[in-house]
Order: structure tokens, then sequence, then C-alpha cells
């Protein structure tokens, strides 16, 4: 929650802030996210207009996450900008206020929200620990990083050099 009080309700003034607020849980997407707890850093920029206040603003925040070729932990960084309006409470937005509208409540307006709209969404789906990453060795899983270029297998798949060794005779009814 961020404190509008400081700012002028005239339109056209605005105010900077720049503050660090600790991620909520749950702040991301299966293969990557902001720890809990981890410091969100936001430059904010609040302007007053007709109709409320207009939050335009940055959010640098720390991911982790895993490869979704070679499931190597990942951690790097993620900027993401934002712009919201939210509006006065006592104003009536024009007959075609939608749910999603974002209001002011008590001098207050709640980031959170905006944060998940403009972090989560555009958080890569399929995050890589680099761009050129091999994966893994769809034969036995081995990191093909670690493992090099002249990692492979005989042609003969191992699944049926496996299958060869079953004797066939244990499978016959007892008795
Ligand atoms: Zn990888
Ligand atoms: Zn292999």
């Amino acid at each position: 929650m961020l404190d509008t009080r400081a700012l002028s309700r005239q339109p056209g003034s605005e105010r900077r802030e720049h503050l660090t607020v600790p991620a909520p849980e749950n702040f991301g997407i299966e293969m990557v996210r902001v720890p809990e707890g981890a410091p969100m850093e936001l430059d904010i920029r609040l302007e007053a207009v007709l109709e409320g206040v207009l939050v335009t603003g940055t959010a640098r925040v720390p991911l982790e996450g895993e490869c979704a070729r070679c499931l190597d932990p990942i951690a790097s960084d993620f900027e993401a900008n934002f712009q919201e309006l939210f509006v006065y409470p006592d104003t009536r937005s024009g007959g075609n206020a939608g749910d999603d509208e974002l209001r002011l409540e008590d001098d207050l307006l709640d980031l959170e929200p905006v944060l998940r709209d403009a972090v989560v969404l555009q958080l890569p789906l399929s995050p890589l620990c680099r761009d050129d990453c091999p994966g893994l060795c769809p034969e036995c899983g081995v990191r093909l990083a670690d493992a090099g270029p002249d990692h492979h297998h005989d042609a003969a798949d191992p699944r049926w050099a496996a299958l060869g060794s079953i004797d066939l005779r244990e499978g016959k009814q007892e008795g």
C-alpha cells in the first residue's frame, strides 16, 4: 500500500517515490519467480489528474527459476515498467467503469495487482540458463553442457537392449 496523502490533489502536481518492498508470496510462474520477501525496488511517479492519481513506475526485481532445457537453477534480475490510473473513490467514471478499475482507498493505493501485471505477466515462460543452452541428453538425461560435444550413445536404443536381456520363459504361469 502506498500512501498518497503527500501528493497534492491539484491536477498536475506530482511526486516521486523510491521505495523497496518485499515480494509477496507466489509472485511468479512455474519456471521462474521473484523469491518471497526479496526486495523489489520501485521508482514511482505519482501524478494528480482530474479523476485520480496516475502511477508510472519501474520495478526492479530479482528472479530465481529453473532453465527450461537443463533445469539448472537460474538467478537474474528483471525490470518492468508500469502505468496505472487509480481513481478517487468519489469519482464517477463516465458509466463505463469496469470491475477492474483501480480505486484509491483512504488515500492509499494498492500496488500489488499493478506489479503482478507488470512483472508476472512479462516473465519468460521458458527461461534459459543461457541462450544456447544445449539442454539434456534425450537418452540418458545428462547435462550436455557438462558432457561435452562428444557425448553420444550407440545407435542401438538402450531400451531395446534392456528388453533383450529379459528371459521370456520367466513369464510363464506357474502350475
Ligand atoms: Zn540450461
Ligand atoms: Zn546421453
